[in-house]
């Protein structure tokens, strides 16, 4: 609590020095950019935006030739779970160590979301990472870290702990932000558990995806026709479904990075589980029965049908 407190003091320092500092320079985090009712902490005093050169001698003007011959640098929206409280996150992202991140949603019932770190600048993390190709993820993502006590592991299976509604309003009008700005397609809205399966289990199957998909219209989703259509064509109870190399090589179209071993491998139930986490969480067992093998093939056919 004292913790807690010694934050929020120093937040309320923090935006008070960076209001009084950066009077001159338009803040482009302010309220209106997420929603009327949220409002973004700006946690580190050190926080700047700088768009452009700054030379006293020089003017570094923009008026003559504005391009229109660019890109985002973003192409990807992570989403992550803390394993902590509040304040321990917070010294974790935000204080010391190697770990950091865009966006902090509080497990306050409140109307704060913190970024710790600029948008424009690297925030660390996704780490080892892959996605549809690219590697390293930090490069070219933004991270959204949601305070959540992660998963009890008891015997054999992982019991996770469930976002309240709160929570995932922040994490809805945030991501539907960000992924309007940046234009980020909805197959690169991905779990942290999604980029890398084979060390990471978070935001974990209590992650609302599909409400997010619904409700919102927040990253990527199958088509429960196209799924029925592919199971009408499998005999329930019949396993398995197909081979492994055939599941391992639309795994690998949809995204994941995965070694084509033609095994049901450790690493493929390591993946095959990351995947139903996102997409079938009712039964992430890391096994491939006839509807996670038909929500694969129905998420090819929508997003995946011009690679092969
Ligand atoms: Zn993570």
């Amino acid at each position: 609590m004292i913790q807690l407190l010694k934050f929020n003091i120093f937040i309320l320092c923090s935006t008070l020095f960076f209001l009084s500092c950066g009077s001159q320079k338009k803040i482009i985090f302010d309220s209106k950019v997420i929603r009327d009712t949220v409002y973004i902490t700006h946690a580190n005093p050190n926080y700047h935006i700088i768009t452009e050169a700054n030379l006293p001698e020089y003017v570094i003007s923009q008026k003559n030739f504005p391009s229109v011959a660019f890109n985002e640098r973003i192409k990807f929206l992570v989403i992550h779970y803390t394993v902590s409280d509040y304040p321990t996150s917070v010294k974790i992202l935000a204080k010391k160590g190697q770990v950091s991140s865009h966006y902090l949603i509080t497990d306050q019932p409140n109307d704060t979301i913190d970024i710790l770190v600029s948008e424009d600048k690297r925030a660390w993390h996704a780490g080892i990472s892959s996605w549809n190709g690219t590697e390293n993820l930090n490069d070219t993502s933004i991270g959204i870290e949601i305070v959540n006590k992660g998963f009890t592991k008891i015997k054999d299976s992982l019991l996770f702990a469930t976002f309240p509604e709160y929570q995932i309003k922040k994490v809805a009008a945030l991501s539907k932000n960000i992924i309007d700005r940046y234009q980020i397609d909805p197959v690169n809205v991905v779990g942290h558990s999604d980029i890398a399966p084979l060390r990471k289990q978070d935001p974990g199957p209590m992650f609302p995806w599909k409400e997010l998909y619904t409700n919102y219209g927040i990253g990527a989703w199958y088509d429960e026709y196209d799924k029925d259509v592919f199971l009408s064509q499998y005999i329930p109870d019949t396993y398995p479904y197909t081979s492994p190399l055939e599941f391992q090589k639309s795994l690998r179209k949809y995204g994941y990075k995965i070694d084509l071993t033609g095994e049901w491998d450790k690493n493929t139930f390591l993946i095959v589980r990351a995947f139903q986490w996102h997409f079938r969480p009712e039964k992430a067992d890391g096994m491939v029965d006839a509807e996670t093998w038909a929500i694969l093939q129905a998420l090819n056919k929508k997003y995946r049908s011009d690679t092969k």
